[in-house]
């Protein structure tokens, strides 16, 4: 229950704060599952982060639809990159972002922090290198090589059989 008020307070505060945070990531510290969801309690309850988070802004959400993020940052709380979905939307998501990908190369490759996604919101930052490290938590240096052109294997469509996609 600490964890769920803890967790419900940052989105407020976030909320708060909208015109300053709409564009970064809310990252949860506390618990979280293997496909590195946010997971509080809430009496005998474990429910979703993301779950609460949209519900705490926009409104209870249906049975059987899903939290989608736009940043796709499973750890992000931040209500502005969540969106509503069903599982049909969950694997069209999946399939655009990488993760019905189970071949390891690029973003799917263990040593690969980022997101292709989050790899080309870096390119795109403004500010100087420093700050944008800071930001999304890696080194000045990774995001100097990222703007500079380096490039990671690129995604592709071998290996989906075995597919399998994180459940929201
Ligand atoms: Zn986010």
């Amino acid at each position: 229950m600490a964890e769920f008020n803890r967790l419900v307070a940052l989105v407020e505060a976030l909320d708060n704060e909208r015109h300053v945070l709409f564009n970064e990531c809310l990252v949860w510290d506390g618990y979280v599952t293997k496909w590195n969801q946010p997971r509080v309690r809430r009496g005998g309850e474990w429910l979703l982060g993301s779950r609460i988070a949209y519900e705490h802004v926009y409104g209870l959400i249906a049975e059987g639809v899903q939290v989608l993020h736009t940043c796709d940052n499973p750890r992000c709380l931040n209500p502005f990159h969540l969106f509503e979905g069903t599982q049909k939307d969950n694997m069209i998501d999946a399939a655009q972002k990488g993760r019905l990908n189970l071949s390891k190369r690029g973003e799917r490759h263990p040593a690969a922090k980022f997101s292709d996604e989050l790899i080309e919101r870096i390119r795109k930052a403004s500010g100087t290198n420093r700050e944008i490290a800071a930001l999304y938590g890696c080194t000045h240096q990774y995001v100097s090589e990222l703007k500079g052109g380096k490039k990671r294997i690129t995604k592709t469509n071998e290996g989906t059989e075995d597919a399998e996609v994180m459940p929201q």
